[in-house]
């Protein structure tokens, strides 16, 4: 059978070479370390499971649960907004439950784009952003994200005539795959261009509770008059160690949370109602796992930090998310030096370019690996004589 045209829009799955090379590695009893996965190493807390386990068992939760969240889902959503970022929510208007904020980050583009329309992505970036503009029959325009701007996207480079046929902007601050983060400030001018230019933003939230040495990422929302222009899309995958649990939220812009929940009735029934209770104790219970979390990460930052300093590279340490974006020896590009890393040293990391042409020059690690895995790969690089320069 002919597939749709839509599945031809599918970029070629780069990671597809670096998979076979890692099978063949593997077969021959190479001991591979992998810094290429962005997905919490420990357990959902204990306090959550257990809220879990009760829920299952009550037969109010087997039912379909209401599309666009339990009211105590919204309303657990809305306080815990105000505690965390004094941004006031609307529970009944301005909060929806996502099955995990992937599926809203992917279907609001079904609620918003006509064929031909621009959408804004950041490059590199989470790949779903681009994908579903295709799938839409979108346009995507590339917003650039340089070191030398922090790894915010240059606003005034965007063409007024794409500007104005432009529906959508995706911005992600603590940001996926650079680590890096964003100011109030920026915030601010994306809230003016978009009112200007009649954009709706999508801020991606899902690494607000990632971060180190007493910086606290802001929500979108804490800027004056942004909920006139943003929907924001956070979850609790990343927070709370749950990403197979599959729940997360979109909030802000009450029109769009209502179209996207509009949109979403007619493709999905929801999220299961024992995991909504598992997401209240989530949000409202202790916080407690959060801190102990950033420690976690924050040792294996700077043990990694150090060591790649010590073989020639200079990075600083990341305040936020658990990535760290670093360049590739220079002559090199992003999939030969992760070829190498994995041939000499048997270690994983994704190259750059899996996350858009600006991020060749690249290759990401995630810190999701114990601590005496991150010294093992440092030591074999050290050995292997792979250094910056
Ligand atoms: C992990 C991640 C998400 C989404 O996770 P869900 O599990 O679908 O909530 C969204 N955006 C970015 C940038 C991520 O890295």
């Amino acid at each position: 059978m002919k597939t749709s045209k839509r599945m031809d829009l599918i970029p070629p799955y780069l990671f597809a070479e670096l998979d076979k090379k890692k099978a063949l590695a593997l077969a021959k009893g190479v001991d591979v370390i992998n810094l290429g996965i962005g997905d919490p190493d420990m357990p959902t807390p204990d306090h959550i499971i257990k809220v879990m386990q009760k829920a299952v068992a009550n037969p109010e939760t087997h039912n379909y649960p209401p599309y666009e969240g339990t009211k105590s889902f919204r309303e657990a959503v809305a306080t815990f907004y105000k505690n965390r970022f004094n941004v006031e929510l609307d529970p009944e208007k301005e909060v929806l439950s996502l099955i995990g904020s992937k599926e809203g980050l992917a279907h609001v583009h079904l609620a918003y784009v006509d064929p031909g329309d621009y959408v804004l992505v950041p490059d590199p970036a989470y790949p779903v952003y681009k994908v579903a503009t295709c799938f839409a029959d979108g346009k995507n325009f590339i917003m650039p994200l340089l070191e030398e701007n922090n790894f915010l996207p240059d606003l005034s480079k965007i063409p007024d005539e794409v500007a104005n046929k432009s529906k959508l902007m995706f911005l992600n601050y603590p940001n996926n795959p650079t680590g890096a983060v964003a100011t109030l400030e920026f915030f601010e001018e994306a809230v003016h261009y978009a009112k200007k230019h009649d954009i709706l933003i999508c801020h991606d939230l899902a690494y607000s509770e990632m971060a180190y040495d007493n910086y606290k990422a802001p929500s979108f929302l804490e800027v004056p008059n942004s909920k006139d222009v943003c929907i924001e899309f956070n979850s609790l995958s990343k927070t709370y160690n749950m990403t197979g649990w599959r729940i997360g939220m979109a909030v802000g812009n009450a029109e769009a949370v209502q179209t996207l929940g509009r949109l979403k009735n007619n493709i999905d029934s929801g999220v299961f109602k024992a995991v909504q209770y598992a997401g209240i104790e989530a949000l409202l219970g202790s916080q407690d796992n959060i801190s102990k979390m950033n420690e976690l990460y924050k040792k294996r930052r700077d043990i990694m930090t150090n060591g790649l300093n010590k073989l020639g590279w200079d990075i600083k340490p990341i305040q936020a998310t658990f990535y760290m974006w670093i360049p590739v020896p220079e002559g090199s590009n992003s999939k030969d030096f992760s070829t190498l890393l994995l041939e000499t040293c048997g270690i994983i990391v994704p190259p750059g370019i899996g996350y858009g042409e600006y991020g060749d020059k690249y290759f990401r690690i995630a810190l999701t690996a114990p601590e005496e895995r991150i010294r093992l790969a440092l030591q074999r690089m050290e050995e292997n004589n792979i250094k910056f320069k």
